[in-house]
């Protein structure tokens, strides 16, 4: 049995019932990793966190928020799927869930929480959690079933996150017990999706910053004095890392225009709630080589 190609990545906008999310129904059919990545309607947080709110550290009620996390897996129809949400401190750590019985998962929780912005998942029965407010929201999907989640900000983005995942990603699904034959293979099988993050006009940014992009990921992601393209930095970066540039997909939302929609840290002060980026896959991990 060969492993499937995935269908080139679409985010559509989708209405669950009180939520909105963007995701991509071709993938979860072809490939049964489910992505999404929330607004803030249907929610019960209160104001600054209006609505959907899914993180602990910014001051919310918790008990909104682990209901807005129930809401949430409720809505996807996996309620009550056990949830790492690492503590993201705009580093370049991972960690790897490989399997998703107790004790791993307590191993996982406990690495999560000492610091990482991305999580690699290489089995089912549990879901990948990681929060925004202008950040870059990047999941990556293979057609194995396996699926990464980086928060990737200016920081992320410069120290090559998401070029990270996909290439911790590649280097457990080849060779002899993966799938696929090579990691270059897998890497540019995988479909990557950039969520709603703030857009290069609404991202000012001091001249170190611009400096450090143009060096690092080319003058285009750095059009002005003052203003980076997060976006671009990550699709020139994860090109190099192997990715397809067909399979990258941006939801095509600026946070910053939309703080209705979305959380926004620079619209709102500082001062607001965390919309999310969740993946879970539903199904056996194709372990078979193509
Ligand atoms: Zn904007």
């Amino acid at each position: 049995m060969k492993v499937s190609q995935l269908p080139l990545p679409r985010l559509e906008a989708r209405q669950l019932g009180p939520l909105h999310i963007l995701t991509d129904d071709a993938l979860a059919r072809t490939s049964g990793v489910r992505v999404a990545f929330t607004g803030r309607a249907g929610g019960v947080s209160e104001a600054p966190y209006a609505g959907l709110n899914l993180a602990t550290h910014v001051g919310d009620d918790p008990a909104a928020v682990m209901r807005n996390r129930a809401l949430l897996l409720e809505e996807l129809g996996v309620p009550g799927l056990p949830l790492i949400v690492p503590n993201q401190v705009h580093g370049d750590e991972l960690v790897c869930v490989p399997r998703a019985d107790a004790a791993t998962l307590a191993d996982v929780r406990e690495k999560a929480a000492r610091g990482a912005d991305g999580l690699v998942v290489t089995t089912s029965g549990v879901a990948a959690l990681l929060c925004f407010a202008d950040c870059v929201p990047v999941v990556i999907a293979s057609p194995t079933g396996a699926f990464a989640v980086v928060h990737a900000g200016w920081r992320g983005v410069a120290a090559s996150i998401a070029p990270k995942a996909v290439r911790a990603l590649a280097a457990r699904e080849s060779g002899a017990e993966g799938p696929f034959g090579t990691p270059e293979e897998a890497a540019a099988a995988y479909n990557v999706y950039l969520g709603p993050h703030i857009h290069v006009e609404c991202f000012e940014t001091g001249e170190d910053v611009r400096v450090l992009f143009a060096e690092k990921m080319g003058e285009e992601c750095a059009p002005d004095a003052r203003h980076v393209s997060l976006a671009r930095a990550l699709a020139v970066d994860l090109v190099r890392a192997g990715a397809d540039a067909a399979r990258i997909a941006d939801a095509g939302v600026c946070t910053a225009c939309c703080p209705d929609e979305f959380y926004s840290y620079r619209a709102e002060g500082g001062m607001c709630g965390r919309h999310g980026a969740l993946a879970f896959f539903a199904g056996a991990i194709k372990q078979v080589r193509s």
